[in-house]
């Protein structure tokens, strides 16, 4: 049996780049992982820009002027944005500007209309205003051509706002992997089903498949087949066309847990089978051509915290993604918890703010088959092997599950 951390190194090193770029529509790509760099096509302002409504100005006129001792200029024209003056402002002389116009040559600051009174074609500025006041400078954000975002970086609402910005109708961005999800057992009813003695409706496609989209991969549901070596054959089989094949259940020692044996009979490589880890010791993995295959334990719980810990981080180093750690945090233990200190743990907690200090509580009983632990968590955390007790208090880091 292997360690949590051998298990992730040797998967990471099997785990290759998905071959294949594929050019998207900027809106269609929120979520994708970008196969390209973004940068600037412009200045970034790409003019001088008011960022204020009122008057532009220049300096020199308003050094010392206060509510009080006002200065009086004459308006020689209009700025609205998208629509610029011509005009050249001198000396004693405004022009009216709204946000986002076009700062007018020989004007060097905006003065704000909050502090401004106009009168016909004149206007009273009652406030100093300093040079450069009320203006975003051209290139001011970035210069044409700066490196804004990386390949390997999700596509994020911000990122389609800024390929609009560039006038980029279309981006790169890396392929799905295409992952197979086969679920296994004599016991396994559809979601229509009615149950019947000993059977119960299988959940574990579901969740996986959902686990799969939202960590960018492509799920294909090969449905489900029962403990016989040949219809597992059959639909293994087909899942080697795919780039990640997820079976669950059938891996581990039962009389009809075939998954592995089969494996070995279709040629498949295996790397490893089992993981000092709890949930998810009978954890398979193992490569056939170019499919990367996943036993996963089939206990609800068991898939997917399996999934989480070892499969995510394979789907996104194979799509491409720069980083892919989960968001962590460090929470205080609101209870204790009495453990067997056999293998490492893997909990599911719920965290809480308390006070303005984040807290970690298990989120119901932890046992494998108990997927309402898995409904009321938002995090999970680790606890080492060999650990019996933590105590109340004690600070643990959580990862949170999305
Ligand atoms: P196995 O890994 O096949 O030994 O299954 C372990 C436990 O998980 C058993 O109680 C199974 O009934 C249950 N189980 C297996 N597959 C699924 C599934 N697809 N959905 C829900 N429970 C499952
Ligand atoms: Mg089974």
């Amino acid at each position: 049996m292997i360690s949590i951390n051998l298990a992730k190194q040797i998967i990471f090193q099997k785990t290759r780049l998905i071959k294949g770029v594929e050019r998207e529509g900027f809106l269609q790509a929120q979520g994708r992982v970008l196969a390209q760099d973004i940068r600037t096509t412009t200045d970034l302002p790409a003019f001088n820009r008011a960022t204020v409504d009122g008057f532009a100005v220049k300096s020199v006129d308003l050094k010392a002027q206060s509510a009080k001792f006002p200065k009086l200029l004459k308006i020689i024209g209009v700025a609205e944005a998208g629509c610029p003056s011509k005009k050249i402002i001198g000396k004693g002389q405004a022009i009216k500007i709204m946000t986002g116009g076009v700062v007018p040559k020989g004007a060097d600051c905006v003065a704000m209309k909050e502090y401004c009174r106009q009168k016909g074609n004149e206007v009273f500025v009652g406030q100093a205003v300093r040079k450069g006041e009320g203006i975003a400078f051209k290139g001011e954000d970035a210069h044409k051509n700066s490196l804004i975002i990386e390949k390997g970086n999700l596509v994020t609402p911000a990122i389609v706002g800024l390929c609009a910005t560039l006038g980029l109708p279309f981006v790169k961005v890396f392929g799905r992997p295409k992952t197979a999800i086969l679920v296994t057992g004599n016991e396994l009813l559809n979601v229509t089903q009615k149950l019947s003695s000993g059977k119960i409706r299988s959940s574990n496609q579901y969740s996986l498949f959902t686990q799969v989209k939202e960590s960018g991969g492509a799920p294909i549901l090969l449905g489900i087949a029962r403990d016989d070596r040949r219809a597992l054959i059959t639909k293994i089989k087909s899942g080697f066309e795919c780039d990640i094949l997820l079976i669950s259940g059938g891996v581990s020692v039962g009389d009809c847990d075939l998954v592995p044996s089969v494996l070995r009979t279709l040629g498949a490589k295996i790397f490893f089978h089992k993981v000092a880890v709890q949930p998810g010791k009978p954890l398979l993995f193992a490569k056939k051509n170019k499919t990367l295959i996943f036993g996963l334990p089939g206990n609800p719980v068991s898939t997917m915290v399996s999934f989480h810990e070892f499969v995510r981080p394979c789907i996104l180093k194979m799509s491409g993604r720069r980083d892919f750690l989960t968001k962590t945090a460090t929470a205080i233990l609101a209870e204790e918890i009495k453990l067997n200190p056999a293998r490492t743990k893997i909990l599911r907690g719920k965290t809480l703010l308390r006070e303005g200090e984040l807290f970690v509580k298990l989120s119901e009983h932890q046992g494998s088959g108990n997927i309402i632990s898995v409904v009321k968590a938002d995090c999970l955390f680790k606890v080492p092997e060999g650990v019996r007790k933590v105590v109340k208090g004690r600070k643990v880091v959580v990862e949170y599950l999305s």
